[in-house]
């Protein structure tokens, strides 16, 4: 969008938005964080859509994620990149970390693993239950005899890993040097049943492959760093700095979301509000009634 002749390079960002439903306000502020971290720094802007996840991204709501940033005044550099031009870009790692022996197959359903959560009350992690493991140990040649008909995904041995990399550190500039602990996670999907690559490895590879050197992002997935910074060091990728914003909360107290009917941008767009002025009282810590910061 705009012209990147006179960026600095050395401070690359990026918006990262899942078209997977109409932006709130709670993107808003994460996307002026973002750009207003680069452009203060004089940097780049990127926006790369995340849609990866063909089940849930739709066209209309990539086409209202860059109506809605064009008019809250919020330029990017150079063009939209988009996951699902990169599906097969993915394949590789996944083959490395497989050679690795570091991958395996899981064939648990949503019913089985609420059976396993249910009965192991330790199972919560910061992003929901922690996967109790149930496939980890299964015989390789029977899993391999189970995938020819049953449908699986492939889960990253966490301990394992962590085995072979050792604790590992990553810097927050908002809340300070951190030490990962990835095994609060447990592990994590990174090739889904019905995808070739799954969010936490797709944005790590991502944010190595546009150059990211500062990820700015919500506090929400603060604790998935540990993952991205443990995949770092696995594939002997850079390890960007990082900065957590914190969230916009709604009057319960919970964090504005898709699902949750929070009031979307593109209504207030059409509605003819000023998205410029929005933008403005956002960075001045002016928020609408019942909204508050984290
Ligand atoms: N695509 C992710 C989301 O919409 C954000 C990814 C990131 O910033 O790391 O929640």
């Amino acid at each position: 969008m705009t012209s990147s002749t006179h960026l600095n390079r050395d401070i690359v960002v990026r918006f990262a938005p899942s078209p997977n439903g109409l932006l709130h306000l709670g993107h808003a502020y994460a996307a002026m964080v973002a750009h207003d971290y680069a452009r203060e720094r004089g940097g780049q802007f990127l926006l790369r859509i995340e849609d990866i996840d063909s089940g849930r991204s739709r066209p209309h709501f990539v086409e209202s994620i860059l109506a809605d940033l064009q008019w809250l005044g919020l330029q990017w550099d150079g063009d939209v990149i988009f996951q699902s031009d990169r599906l097969e870009s993915y394949a590789g790692a996944v083959e490395r970390l497989q050679a690795m022996d570091l991958l395996y197959r899981c064939f648990c359903t949503r019913t089985s693993m609420r059976q396993a959560q249910a009965d192991d009350s330790q199972a919560e992690g910061p992003n929901g239950p922690i996967y109790a493991g149930i496939c980890r140990h299964l015989n390789p040649e029977l899993a391999r005899q189970r995938a020819a008909t049953e449908p699986h995904c492939w889960r990253l041995d966490v301990a394992k890993a962590i085995a072979m990399t050792g604790p590992l550190e990553w810097l927050d500039e908002r809340h300070g040097k951190q030490v990962t602990c990835a095994e609060k996670l447990g592990d994590v999907v990174l090739v889904p049943k019905d995808m070739p690559v799954a969010y936490h490895l797709a944005v790590t590879l991502d944010d190595t492959r546009d150059g990211i050197t500062h990820v700015v992002r919500g506090d929400d997935l603060f604790a998935s760093t540990d993952i991205h910074r443990l995949l770092q060091a696995l594939l002997d990728l850079p390890t960007p700095v990082y900065f957590h914003h914190p969230l916009l909360l709604d009057a319960s107290g919970a964090k504005l979301s898709k699902s949750r009917d929070s009031a979307s941008l593109s209504v207030l767009r059409t509605a003819g509000r000023s998205g410029y002025q929005l933008i403005e009282e956002l960075r001045q810590g002016i928020f609408p009634v019942g909204i508050s910061l984290s």
